[in-house]
């Protein structure tokens, strides 16, 4: 009884607002959006690629995306929850650079989501690697965006995740206005790799938030390989059309 007149003081003082619509949200509610506004969320349909889980507008015999026809990456397979259209490049945006982190639950939902409908067999994989930020972005932000997507999959799942492996040691400017071939130079020889006798013959999934054009989670596979991975897979929140 107490409690409930004590939510009911803090909803009047502090009231929780649907982040995209502003509609009023009821008490106890566990996301930041409203029913109406998490059902507008782009989800990742099938047909997918082959290789890259992108939801294919082209057929080809290949059942490859376009990027993954043009580039021979170093992963093996890659998986998105999400289309990065609207309206996640806003939400996306609010949690990376305006601390929205409570989004995180939203985010990892429908991670969890689509490993449920699409039986992503995760319990194939030995180590959970958050991509890294390098230690300056670190500070900067004050957390790491895919760790707190990682975390939250590793805890549901009982998986371990790992943060002392992959390491980010070249600062690189932010790709975001970046054309596709400035982002594969830019990432280039990015990650360096310490205890590497953990990942020699492991199958690895990095997660990360978003994938464009995959030039920073091949780089990250690319130096686990080189340190023996034996397989390398990434999940992503998110992934351009
Ligand atoms: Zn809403
Ligand atoms: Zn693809």
């Amino acid at each position: 009884m107490l409690q409930d007149v004590l939510q009911g003081i803090k909803e009047l003082i502090f009231p929780d607002n649907c982040f995209l619509c502003r509609k009023y949200l009821r008490s106890y509610h566990q996301k930041q959006l409203c029913p109406a506004c998490l059902s507008l969320l782009p989800l990742n349909l099938p047909p997918f690629c082959l290789k890259c889980s992108r939801h294919l507008t082209l057929f080809n015999d290949h059942g490859l995306c376009l990027s993954c026809l043009k580039n021979d990456y170093s992963f093996d397979r890659a998986f998105s929850a999400c289309i990065y259209v609207d309206p996640l490049p806003q939400l996306l945006h609010a949690f990376k650079y305006h601390d929205k982190t409570a989004l995180r639950k939203t985010f990892s939902e429908l991670m969890i989501n689509y490993i449920e409908t699409y039986h992503i067999p995760l319990e194939n994989f030995d180590l959970i690697l958050p991509i890294p930020l390098h230690p300056v972005r670190l500070r900067e932000r004050g957390f790491n965006q895919a760790e707190l997507l990682s975390r939250l999959l590793t805890k549901h799942y009982d998986l371990p995740q790992r943060t002392d492996i992959l390491r980010r040691h070249k600062l690189t400017p932010s790709q975001t206005t970046m054309e596709a071939k400035q982002r594969w130079t830019n990432v280039h020889d990015a990650f360096r790799i310490d205890h590497s006798s953990s990942i020699a013959d492991k199958s690895i999934l990095i997660v990360d938030d978003l994938l464009t054009t995959a030039a920073t989670a091949n780089a990250a596979s690319e130096a686990l390989k080189n340190a023996g991975a034996a397989y390398v897979g990434v999940f992503s929140l998110a992934i351009t059309p």
